[in-house]
C-alpha cells in the first residue's frame, strides 16, 4: 500500500455528499415549544419513511421531525447503497415472537420493500442512481464455499427459493472477474442506489406533504408525551424514536443497541480498459463470504466503493466525528480492494468515510409502539437497514393509526430483547468477536475445507 493511493479526503459525513456537490440547504431549527400529533426523533430513512406513510394515510396529522444535525446525516446518507430486501439477522430467532409461517411472511414483506421503494422513488421523482440488479456474494476459499452452501439452503428454507441461485466459478467469471473466486450466491430483485440522493429526495417529498423537519435540534430527554430539546419542547401524544446507531447517546438507552462502525472507501472513476478486465456490466452489488465480510458497488460514475467493518466498536459507545475513519480501517479496506480488484490497485482513492449502525443484543431488528406511553421505536437493523427501514416506516404508520394489519402481526413487532452488558464487557466482547473473525479469515485463506472454529467462537462471544 503506497501513500499515492491513500484517500485524498476522509470524513465530512460521506463521499455521497461530495458526489452531489455538498450538503443540502439547512432547514430551520425548532424555535420554541410546540405541539404536534406525532413527533419523530431522527431524520434518516426510518423517520422519513414513517412520516411519509403517515402523511399519505392521514394528511390531517401534524408531524414534526426533530433532527440533531441535518436530514440524512446518519447511516442513511453514508451507507453502501445495497437495497436488498434482506433483514437482520437470523430467521430462527424471530420464532420466539412468531412461528414459521409468520417468519416467512416477514421474509416476503422484507423482499417486497425493494419494489415499494423503487415505486415511491419513481412516483416522487427521486433520482437516486437506482439500478435494479442482483446481489453476488462470492466464495474465494473452500471454507467460504461451505458457508455459501449453508446460506443458500438456509435462505431457501425460509422462503427465498425463487430469488436465490448458486453460480459456478465459470458462470461468475463470465460476469465479474474476482481472482480466486470459486462461485457465488446470487440473490435476485435487489437494487444499487446512491444513499444520500435517496434520503435527500425523501426529505423533500415528506416536506412537500406538509411535515416539518427541524434540523440542528437535538433531543436530550424523551418522556411520554414530551421530547425536550435545547431549542424547545415538543408535546405530542405519539413520539417515535428513529435514531438507530445514535440511540445509545439518548439518556436511558445506553445499553439498548450497540453502535457498530462500518466504513467505506471509493476509487476515482475507472477508465474503460480497467472495466473491460473486471466486467461487472450488470452493476450487481457484490460482497463475499469472509467472516469479516465486505460490500461493494460500482457507482454511477464507474468508481468502485468498498465497505467493511475495520474498527468495529469504540469503548463507551463513542461515535465517529462526521465520518472520519481510523488509519487501520482504511488500510483494511484498501487490502480488500486490492485483493478482489487487483487491476484497480493503482487507482486513486478519492474518499474514505464511516458511520454507525445499531446492533441489538440478539442481532434482530424490532419495531413497536407502547400504547401506554405513546412512545414507539424502530431499528436495530444491523447492516441491512436501507430496505428494512421502509418496512419499519409502514409498520410504525399502522401502529400509530391503531390499525391491526398484516404488517403489525409480523414477528419483529413489539419484540423486546435484553440489554448489552456494561463496559468494558461490551467492548471486550465485540472487539474479541472481530479479532476472531479476522483470525478465522486468515486461517481459512490458507486452505482447509471447514470454516474455522474461531469464527464460531466469535459468534458465540456476542450471541450473534
Ligand atoms: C457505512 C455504512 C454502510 C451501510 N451499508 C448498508 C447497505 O449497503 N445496505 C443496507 O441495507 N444497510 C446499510 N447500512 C445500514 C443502513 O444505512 C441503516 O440501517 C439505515 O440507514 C438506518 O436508517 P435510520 O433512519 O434508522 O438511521 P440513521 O440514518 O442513522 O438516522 C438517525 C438520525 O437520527 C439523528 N439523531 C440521533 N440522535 C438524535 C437526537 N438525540 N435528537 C435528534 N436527532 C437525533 C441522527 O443525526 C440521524 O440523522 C450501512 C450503515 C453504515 C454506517
Amino acid at each position: 500500500m503506497t501513500l499515492s493511493n491513500w484517500p485524498k479526503t476522509t470524513g465530512d459525513v460521506s463521499f455521497w455528499y461530495r458526489d452531489i456537490g455538498g450538503f443540502p440547504p439547512a432547514r430551520p431549527a425548532l424555535d420554541g415549544d410546540t405541539t404536534a400529533d406525532v413527533c419523530i426523533i431522527g431524520a434518516g430513512y426510518t423517520g422519513l419513511w414513517t412520516a411519509y406513510y403517515l402523511k399519505k394515510a392521514a394528511p390531517e396529522l401534524s408531524i414534526v421531525i426533530l433532527e440533531a444535525e441535518f436530514a440524512g446525516f446518519g447511516a442513511s446518507g453514508r451507507n453502501g447503497g445495497w437495497l436488498t430486501g434482506g433483514f437482520a439477522w437470523d430467521h430462527e430467532r424471530y420464532l420466539s415472537s412468531g412461528n414459521e409461517q409468520s417468519v416467512r411472511a416477514m421474509v416476503d414483506a422484507m423482499g417486497n420493500t425493494v419494489d415499494e421503494i423503487l415505486a415511491v422513488a419513481s412516483a416522487e421523482g427521486i433520482d437516486a442512481d437506482i439500478h435494479r440488479t442482483s446481489e453476488l456474494l462470492i466464495a474465494t476459499n473452500p471454507a467460504q464455499q461451505q458457508r455459501m452452501k449453508a446460506e443458500i439452503n438456509h435462505r431457501r428454507h425460509w422462503g427465498e427459493a425463487d430469488r436465490i441461485r448458486s453460480l459456478t466459478a465459470d458462470e461468475l467469471a463470465a460476469r465479474l472477474s474476482i481472482p480466486g473466486a470459486m462461485g457465488a450466491m446470487e440473490i435476485g430483485n435487489v437494487a444499487r442506489i446512491q444513499p444520500a440522493k435517496l434520503v435527500q429526495g425523501l426529505a423533500r417529498a415528506v416536506e412537500q406533504l406538509g411535515v416539518r423537519i427541524a434540523e440542528q435540534t437535538r433531543v436530550h430527554a424523551l418522556l411520554p408525551g414530551t421530547a425536550k430539546t435545547d431549542k424547545g419542547t415538543v408535546t405530542a401524544p405519539i413520539i417515535l424514536r428513529a435514531t438507530e446507531g445514535f440511540t445509545a447517546t439518548l439518556p436511558g438507552s445506553k445499553r439498548d443497541w450497540l453502535p457498530l462502525n462500518s466504513a467505506q472507501i471509493v476509487t476515482e472513476p475507472l477508465p474503460s480498459e480497467i472495466w473491460e478486465q473486471i466486467g461487472w456490466n450488470g452493476r450487481e452489488i457484490v460482497g463475499d463470504f469472509a467472516n469479516a465480510y465486505c460490500y461493494c458497488q460500482r457507482t454511477r460514475e464507474g468508481r468502485i466503493a468498498v465497505g467493511g467493518r475495520g474498527l468495529p466498536y469504540r469503548l463507551g459507545n463513542r461515535i465517529d466525528h462526521r465520518g472520519t475513519p481510523d488509519a487501520d480501517t482504511i488500510r483494511h479496506l484498501i487490502r480488500i480492494l486490492n485483493k478482489h480488484f487487483p487491476v484497480a490497485r493503482n487507482a486513486r482513492i478519492d474518499h474514505a468515510w464511516c458511520g454507525v449502525l445499531a446492533v441489538p443484543r440478539d442481532w434482530c431488528a424490532t419495531v413497536g409502539l407502547d400504547p401506554k406511553t405513546g412512545i414507539g421505536w424502530a431499528g436495530g437493523y444491523v447492516g441491512v437497514g436501507v430496505s428494512t427501514s421502509n418496512l419499519a416506516g409502514r409498520t410504525l404508520c399502522d401502529l400509530t393509526l391503531g390499525r391491526d394489519t398484516a404488517l403489525t402481526q409480523l414477528p419483529w413487532v413489539g419484540r423486546r430483547v435484553r440489554r448489552w452488558e456494561p463496559e468494558p464487557l461490551r467492548w471486550l466482547g465485540v472487539r474479541g468477536m472481530y479479532s476472531l473473525f479476522n483470525a478465522a479469515d486468515r486461517r481459512e485463506a490458507r486452505g482447509g475445507a471447514a470454516p474455522s472454529r474461531l469464527a464460531r467462537l466469535g459468534h458465540w462471544l456476542t450471541g450473534h
